[in-house]
């Protein structure tokens, strides 16, 4: 026993209901509700654990459990830091080493002008429209020759996604459908990131065997969105992405709906909730919604409209909105972090970087070049490669660069309780932020975790079993987590 410590991993909630609290362990990923006293224990680094023992009358079989969760260990300090390093180092390159996902970008174009687009610097410059080419045939064959290379795991499936400027406009169908043959070959999955308004033009390839699932983003409730998701004509797309929604949702295509959010607009989700359900989107297995924060960073220095992960999570907590939808849209923010199905033991999700950009994620755009980084495809400093003309190339150095920035190599993050819910941040805005991608890019992280800790809890406290305040609000699953 004199030898036990404190783990420098537990995570508490701040929390006690009941006489218990919630405990979650940021490397075994062990998730406990324990006594509120066990709690205090833990919390009370004044004492030894010895001491503390006899303080809060710990029993030897407590002491036994929470040395086998993780929560005490007999590893000095250093020894531990060191062996999670280890550890996460482990795990990243065995992910490396069996995952692979891909993207095409079909366009750079869009024929919508999103205020807030990160791609707006690319694509427009002294009021011209620059990066205006769409793929090739022979450029789809070269990407696909490099997917060919790239992969480890011959047999499992593998995931395209289209994606842009917008990928699904009507102009770009022939190289679309020749995308979809030529995945359909391969046994890949083709899904999209699509702003949907042209939709109804791919109806046949919309499903099964064709486009399975598509990101579709919405601005606000309609008369907002109308004033943002804009025509070069400054007329809005509202009605048309919502049909096409119902529409692809008919064929069977799984429809992750993103709701950005900023301070113009979060007062607005309870009619955004409304709209969901009037249109019957809920009633859909293939329906799932999730809330986005809008960032500004790379686009404009004016970033007051933007609203933190905290601010997020505070204003929907606050929210004047009947039972169901405040239940539902504060599910929809837990989804990012952790398993959850209402009446079951919440499962936090983890990992050892922050998004697929650092594990095995290709972008194949429509000037021969590779990236990593979906939200930083165009730009110079994210190129990683080339695949067209010529065979697939790396640039060595770039490519390591995404593929070590993990929790175990960022300067703050290999002793920090949050890495593996955290995963370090976003290695583009934290080189936008602060001119350095290698920063632990915490932001208000920690603050809006233990808030969402202690919001679960009392959700899963309140819950005597699954409940309808779900909606299918859940966490996006996209390569792209800013
Ligand atoms: S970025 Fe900050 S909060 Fe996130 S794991 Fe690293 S040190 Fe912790
Ligand atoms: S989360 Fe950040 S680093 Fe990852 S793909 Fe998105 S912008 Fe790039």
């Amino acid at each position: 026993m004199e030898s036990l410590r404190r783990s420098r991993y537990t995570l508490m909630s701040d929390l006690a209901i009941g006489g218990q609290r919630l405990l979650l362990h940021g490397v075994t990923g062990a998730m406990d509700e324990v006594a509120d006293q066990v709690g205090a224990f833990l919390k009370d680094t004044s004492l030894s654990v010895e001491e503390g023992v006899q303080k809060y009358n710990i029993s030897q079989e407590t002491l036994r459990v929470m040395e086998e969760r993780g929560y005490l260990t007999k590893l000095a300090e250093d020894q531990e830091r060191q062996r999670v390093g280890k550890y996460i180092t482990k795990l990243h390159t065995l992910k490396l080493e069996n995952c692979a996902s891909f993207m095409i970008v079909v366009t750079y174009l869009c024929n919508l002008r999103c205020h807030y687009c990160f791609q707006k610097p690319l694509v427009e410059a002294d009021g011209k429209r620059l990066f205006s080419d769409l793929i090739s045939v022979e450029m789809v064959d070269a990407a696909f020759a490099a997917m060919a290379q790239l992969i480890k795991q011959k047999r499992a499936r593998h995931n395209l996604e289209l994606f842009g400027g917008e990928p699904l406009l009507a102009r770009n169908r022939p190289v679309v459908q020749y995308i979809i043959e030529q995945a359909r070959e391969r046994n890949f999955s083709v899904t999209a990131t699509s702003n949907s308004t042209d939709l109804h033009h791919y109806e046949d390839l919309l499903g099964p065997g064709g486009i399975e699932k598509i990101q579709v983003t919405i601005d606000g409730a309609p008369e907002m969105h109308d004033k943002i998701r804009i025509y070069p004509s400054g007329k809005g797309s509202f009605e048309s992405i919502s049909d096409n929604i119902s529409r692809a949702l008919d064929r069977g295509v799984v429809i992750n709906l993103r709701i950005n959010i900023a301070k113009y607009n979060i007062q607005q989700l309870p009619t955004i909730v409304e709209h969901i359900q009037q249109k019957g989107w809920a009633k859909y297995e293939n329906f799932a919604a999730g809330l986005a924060e809008v960032h500004y960073i790379g686009i404009q220095d004016d970033r007051s409209k933007e609203l933190s992960h905290l601010e997020l999570i505070d204003s929907v907590a606050a929210l004047d909105a009947p039972y169901f939808t405040k239940k539902a849209l504060v599910r929809g923010v837990f989804g990012r972090h952790f398993n959850y199905f209402p009446g079951q033991p919440p499962a936090p999700k983890f990992d050892t970087c922050f998004c697929n950009a650092m594990q095995g994620h290709y972008v194949f755009d429509p000037y021969g070049n590779v990236y990593t980084c979906t939200e930083d495809v165009g730009f110079e400093r994210a190129r990683v490669g080339t695949y067209y003309p010529g065979a697939l190339q790396f640039d060595a150095l770039r490519l390591k660069g995404w593929h070590e920035r993990t929790v175990a190599n960022l300067p703050d993050c290999p002793s920090c309780e949050y890495l593996q819910v955290c995963g370090g941040g976003c290695a583009r805005n934290a080189l936008l932020d602060t001119g350095d991608a290698w920063t632990s890019y915490c932001t208000d992280f920690k603050a809006y975790f233990q808030k969402v800790l202690t919001l679960l809890y009392e959700d899963y406290k309140s819950s005597d079993g699954p409940d309808p305040a779900v909606l299918g609000l859940s966490s996006m699953v996209t390569a792209c987590k800013s």
